[in-house]
């Protein structure tokens, strides 16, 4: 399957994995380095107490790897945070920002998520910027102007293409079980990329839009073949290079 951008399947480690769980990425580059994701870039974002050995682990294989938040400065008196240069330096490409259980679970605003992307940008690292809807918002009809102000409030005006990624991920999807239906998607993934077309003077058509929320197995090829979707942000099924490789495996 030939895909414009060229698509991407991100795994969200969460806070899950100790030293033994090296062995899934071993699997999982093993198995890219054969081809099992075809065409498509596959990133490991993993707790950052492993990013520095599974950088050796990735290192002359296709594999990247990304961390799951970062601070905005680069460094300094924050206790417990990690900056983006220290993703960068452990080896990271990527860092997911304003993932939703960053946005409740510590009160990131799209202020916040719009600095920790430029702080991304600044040390060289690639945001995947998350957007979704909470199930309220969506029943109440507001999915699209919800998603619409986390864009505007969450991009930096000065980001490069190169250096973003969108991910769409409905709150209520994470974790759940619970998938939006292919329209549904398409209509998001379509009105998220005329949004950032504006944001980025047309260019949008060389932004990955990713979906994020209960990404399996048995539903990957219907929902990586929903249009305007590039690649997966995938939670739970990622934690085994099997699953996570049956998913990538779409685009073989
Ligand atoms: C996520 O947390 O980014 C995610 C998509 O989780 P899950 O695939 O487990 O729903």
């Amino acid at each position: 399957m030939t895909h414009n951008p060229r698509p991407l399947v991100a795994g969200n480690w969460k806070m899950h994995g100790v030293r033994e769980s090296l062995g899934e990425v071993s699997e999982i580059c093993a198995a890219v380095a054969g081809g099992g994701a075809g065409e498509a870039e596959v990133v490991i974002c993993p707790p950052a107490t492993l990013l520095m050995a599974a950088a050796q682990i990735c290192a002359g294989t296709p594999v990247t790897l990304g961390g799951q938040y970062c601070h905005t400065q680069p460094s300094g008196p924050f206790t417990g945070d990690i900056s983006a240069e220290m993703l960068k330096d452990a080896g990271a490409s990527y860092v997911i920002v304003g993932h939703s259980e960053r946005r409740f679970g510590h009160n990131e605003s799209n202020a916040s998520v719009r600095e920790e992307a430029a702080a991304a940008f600044r040390a060289g690292l690639t945001a995947i910027v998350c957007v979704g809807e909470t199930r309220a918002e969506r029943e109440a009809g507001h999915a699209l102007s919800v998603v619409g102000s986390q864009l505007a409030g969450s991009v930096p005006k000065a980001l490069s293409l190169e250096s973003l990624v969108i991910a769409y991920e409905p709150v209520w999807a994470i974790g759940t079980g619970l998938t939006p239906t292919p329209q549904d998607i398409a209509e998001m993934h379509r009105f998220i990329r005329g949004r950032i077309n504006e944001q980025l003077l047309g260019q949008a058509d060389k932004i990955r839009i990713l979906y994020g929320g209960s990404v399996k197995p048995g539903n990957a090829e219907e929902v990586m073949g929903v249009e305007d979707v590039d690649g997966a942000l995938v939670g739970g099924a990622s934690l085994t290079a099997k699953d996570f490789m049956a998913i990538a495996g779409v685009y073989r």
